[in-house]
């Protein structure tokens, strides 16, 4: 069976080698996982999540008497933050997951990044230009990601001007003019049925509490009440954890209906 995230973060290592706009990226400190969605539904093809955005300013939350206008209850005190997440004693940076099998049916036909390529460019170049534009939203004064400003960490597809989208395609043939290897970016030509055949399954780092993974959390702070009159809710308690491990990292087989384990742990290298 074929590793679809050992390859692309096989391929991500050459690009970033090749690219010197992304020269400054430390793959050691980029994990590359799967999630699940289907082809056929609407939804993003990767992301680039940020573990390294500060812990945000204690708030709350706040109910009101319609009427009266007065407040009723409100939550406890809390921050966000980001969990932490540790490969053989690395502290991981960024997360960029790819949503499988949608991201593996991309094409340029039909797609708006169509007109940054030629008229003949291959489809399956829209897949290697949705990698390189996940490399390109790690920040390099790592304060969280270029061009984002959800407090979620998560990459949101209205924070990026036309010019994101030329910059990622001006690498894209950069990196294929700059004499790669076909042998490390082939596998992107093949849709998901077709790398099914080839390869008789596709397998994808995943972690443990798949289908989630590490999120921002809050987290309950003491802070002085200013009105003892308010009822105070209490946060929800926590179901997922603060802190993964390569232990929290599992394989799973891919295939159009969804995602299962494999019986034996799988082994994982950073992207
Ligand atoms: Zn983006």
């Amino acid at each position: 069976m074929i590793n679809y995230t050992e390859r692309i973060g096989l391929l991500m290592h050459d690009i970033v080698v090749r690219t010197p706009r992304l020269s400054f990226i430390d793959l050691r400190e980029v994990v590359v996982f799967g999630r699940f969605g289907r082809s056929d539904a609407e939804g993003a093809f990767a992301t680039c999540h940020c573990l390294t955005l500060p812990e945000s300013e204690p708030g709350y939350y706040f109910w009101r008497d319609r009427s009266t206008g007065q407040l009723t209850r409100r939550s406890e005190w809390f921050i966000t933050k980001s969990p932490e997440v540790r490969v053989g004693g690395t502290r991981i940076k960024y997360l960029v997951s790819f949503v499988l099998p949608r991201f593996c049916d991309q094409s340029l036909e039909r797609s708006r990044k169509a007109g940054l390529y030629s008229g003949d460019a291959p489809g399956w170049l829209a897949k290697l230009d949705t990698i390189v534009h996940e490399l390109y939203h790690i920040d390099p004064d790592e304060s969280g990601i270029r061009r984002v400003s959800r407090s979620d960490g998560t990459d949101s597809p209205r924070s990026h001007g036309p010019l994101f989208y030329e910059d990622v395609a001006e690498m894209v043939r950069g990196y294929l003019d700059s004499g790669a290897d076909p042998a490390l970016y082939d596998f992107l030509r093949d849709d998901f049925s077709a790398l099914t055949s080839r390869h008789g399954g596709i397998v994808a780092t995943t972690f443990r509490n798949f289908p989630s993974f590490p999120q921002r959390y809050m987290e309950a702070v003491d802070m002085p009440s200013a009105d003892p009159f308010v009822r105070v809710e209490r946060l929800k308690p926590l179901t997922q954890p603060v802190l993964y491990t390569e232990d929290d990292l599992h394989m799973r087989h891919f295939t159009e209906a969804g995602a299962r384990r494999l019986p034996r742990k799988g082994q994982h290298r950073a992207a």
